[in-house]
């Protein structure tokens, strides 16, 4: 049976996750502690990503190397880059690049040197198949979320976007360092700091891989803001109702 690896940037998306997957056998590889188990009949191994792209890279390794899965899935939270891309909608990555990635003049800005370029595709299926099932559980927030979060975080309709996800090794909480990313990428819709390393790793192995971010933040002055609370309250709980989701119709 295949086996799927999931990735989760935060505690409490990852103890979600664990506790449906009720006698999963905690392996450690790395400094890391990877769950595996079942979840919806499908063999799982879930695991902390870390945060930054190295600490990614290694731990999407391990999955790969170790744990020999067939499909990655990433979940997390990003700030909204694209004005469209409002806190408490999700992104499905339809690519990921390094918006810190800059060998120029030696090569393009961007491209990482000797892949000969900047975008990472995700798995269409895989990408497809969890968009499918965030539309499905954004269609009622109020099924998965606490009446007050949905009145404080203004999320009355939430909506599920698809496109060019950028990673880098820095929290982007300042609005002129937000506006510079957007003239530089247009086309990006959110920002965060694992993905694109995951994509590139995946490539590396011939791993389908695929990414879902909840948007948690504008990426500005404020972004920091209610982080915490929104984790927990919002960024989580869609994370796990999109993968149960995902699992229980694969
Ligand atoms: N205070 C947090 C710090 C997390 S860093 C904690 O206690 O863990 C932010 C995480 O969310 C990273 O994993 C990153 O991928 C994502 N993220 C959310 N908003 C972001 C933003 N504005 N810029 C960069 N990464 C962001």
């Amino acid at each position: 049976m295949a086996v799927i690896g999931i990735m989760s940037a935060m505690h409490e998306e990852l103890s979600a996750v664990l506790a449906a997957m009720p006698d999963e056998q905690v392996v450690h590889v790395a400094g890391r502690e990877f769950g595996v188990g079942q979840w919806h009949g499908h063999d799982v191994v879930a695991v902390l990503s870390r945060i930054g792209k190295v600490a990614a890279a290694t731990t999407a390794t391990a999955l790969i190397e170790r744990f020999k899965v067939d499909a990655l899935v990433f979940t997390g939270a990003a700030g909204g880059l694209a004005p469209d891309a409002q806190v408490g909608d999700v992104v499905v990555a339809s690519a990921l690049l390094q918006h810190d990635m800059d060998a120029s003049p030696l090569f393009p800005k961007h491209e990482v040197p000797l892949y000969g370029r900047s975008r990472f595709d995700t798995d269409t299926s895989l990408s497809k198949a969890l968009a499918a099932a965030a539309e499905q559980v954004l269609s009622d927030p109020a099924q998965h979320l606490g009446a007050q979060a949905m009145a404080d975080f203004h999320l009355l309709l939430p909506r599920v976007h698809q496109g060019l996800i950028v990673s880098g090794d820095r929290f982007v909480s300042t609005t002129a360092e937000s506006q510079a990313l957007q003239r530089s990428l247009p086309e990006a819709l959110a920002v965060e700091m694992e993905g694109a390393a995951v994509a590139q790793v995946c490539l590396d192995y011939g791993v389908p891989f695929a990414a879902v971010r909840t948007i948690s933040d504008r990426a500005d002055d404020d972004a920091h803001i209610d982080f915490s609370r929104f984790i927990r309250e919002v960024a989580s709980r869609y994370s796990l109702a999109i993968l149960s989701q995902w699992l229980m119709h694969r």
